[in-house]
């Protein structure tokens, strides 16, 4: 009788809770350690893209994602000031990348991941890390409050700070300061109709897009020192944003400095060498944090864990598929981030010159820049996906 492999992930985020499911889908027996107390996501909403929406078929879950969540790409890139410099359309992102962007709440994405996994799987307030990290002739050894656990597999979730990464690759370099910090909501903002926008000054950056219960996600990003705190998150919006177009100082006012959450962004300036080593895999964050001026750093994850689950007793497979891609994105980023936060007068008047005339002459900017990105496709058959067609999606 062949014996069941038994695969332990450290980290119930977005990445470890995919990979658990893929995993458990693949016949691994599964066990999933979080640290926090509860699988309660921190953030606001998410963006996933068609890459990871396909990853995400592959597990049976891509199409109940498209029904929960709103679909993107009605909008486009504004000045404070209100101008347009680039729209594009749903229908657009749909055709252009063979179905659509999505955002949803966080909390969404993980109670569906973790419905996909057996009972009792999941065990929270429990910090873990690697003891050992095996190799072919010996289990791999995970070390819990509650004691050690084996396993054929340890993938390593733990975000962006992860205690593995740094066990397995001790002389690697920390993550950086990305120079910026962030603030996200989401909240209902009654009566205020609008076009979602990412909208673009010097040094800032706004968001508002609509979720399809009715709220609204709005994040911001700012050129600021490290480790900066106000008493009161929402008047520092208004001190940075209360004057830039509608329907942001409508946001500020249906917010409480409650609702505003507030991130610096750091992320791995130096690539892994591997994104294994024995029988641990790392993903996510843990593997390639990246700056989320793309919108890919979750979208990564969630790839990750369908290649590895993919790839799961041929971890040097799993890097091959992974680091290349992963590090060409993390870079694209790094650079999106650039451009987006530039603060010099004269360099923000160009990059809006160049924007407006890029966008008269093709599709929109913000659709190009997934090109190579949201195009990709899972190595094995997707379970199912009957949603590729905007319709009348958002009104339903
Ligand atoms: C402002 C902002 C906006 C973003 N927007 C987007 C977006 O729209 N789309 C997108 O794709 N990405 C976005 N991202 C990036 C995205 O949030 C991350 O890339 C994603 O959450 C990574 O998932 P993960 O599972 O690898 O790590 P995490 O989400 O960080 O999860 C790691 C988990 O491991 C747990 N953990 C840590 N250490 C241990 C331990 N020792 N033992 C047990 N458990 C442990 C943590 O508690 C946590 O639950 C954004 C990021 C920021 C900062």
């Amino acid at each position: 009788m062949t014996r069941t492999r038994s695969a332990v992930v450290i980290g119930g985020g977005i990445g470890g809770l995919t990979a658990a499911a893929a995993l458990h889908r693949s016949g691994l027996r599964v066990t999933v350690l979080e640290r926090a107390p509860s699988l309660r996501p921190i953030g606001a909403a998410i963006s996933l893209s068609p890459n990871a929406l396909r990853a995400l078929d592959v597990i049976g879950l891509g199409d109940e994602i498209r029904d929960l969540a709103a679909w993107q790409g009605d909008g486009g890139l504004r000045t404070p000031g209100g101008r347009w410099l680039s729209r594009s359309s749903a229908e657009a992102a749909a055709a252009r990348f063979g179905g659509p962007l999505v955002l949803l709440h966080r909390s969404t994405l993980v109670e569906r991941l973790a419905a996909l996994l057996p009972p009792n799987a999941v065990r929270t307030a429990a910090d873990a890390t690697v003891a050992d990290p095996g190799d072919r002739d010996r289990l791999a050894r995970v070390r819990t409050p509650e004691g050690e656990l084996e396993a054929d597999l340890v993938v390593a979730a733990d975000g962006i700070h992860s205690v593995v990464r740094r066990a397995l690759f001790p002389d690697h370099p920390d993550p950086v300061y990305s120079g910026f910090t962030t603030w996200r909501l989401v909240i209902p903002v009654p009566g205020v109709a609008f076009a979602s926008h990412e909208t673009w000054g010097r040094g800032r950056i706004w968001g508002t897009h609509p979720l399809k219960d009715g709220r609204v996600y709005a994040y911001a990003a700012a050129v600021a020192p490290a480790a900066g705190h106000a008493a009161d998150e929402r008047a520092e919006l208004l001190h940075r944003y209360g004057d830039w177009h509608d329907p942001i100082p409508a946001v500020l006012a249906a917010a409480r400095p409650e609702d505003v959450l507030r991130h610096d962004v750091h992320h791995i300036a130096e690539p892994l060498p591997a994104y294994h080593r024995g029988r641990v895999a790392l993903l996510g964050d843990a593997a390639h944090a990246m700056p989320p001026n793309l919108g890919q750093g979750g979208n990564q994850a969630v790839e990750d864990a369908i290649v590895l689950a993919h790839h799961n007793q041929d971890l040097a497979a799993y890097t091959a598929a992974r680091l290349p891609r992963t590090t060409a994105i993390a870079r694209k980023a790094v650079k999106v981030a650039r451009l987006n936060l530039m603060r010099n007068r004269a360099g923000t008047a160009v990059r809006d010159a160049t924007i407006l005339a890029l966008s008269k002459a093709g599709p929109a900017l913000l659709l190009r820049g997934f090109d190579g990105i949201a195009d990709w496709r899972p190595p094995q058959p997707p379970y199912a996906s009957r949603r590729t067609q905007v319709g009348e999606h958002n009104e339903r």
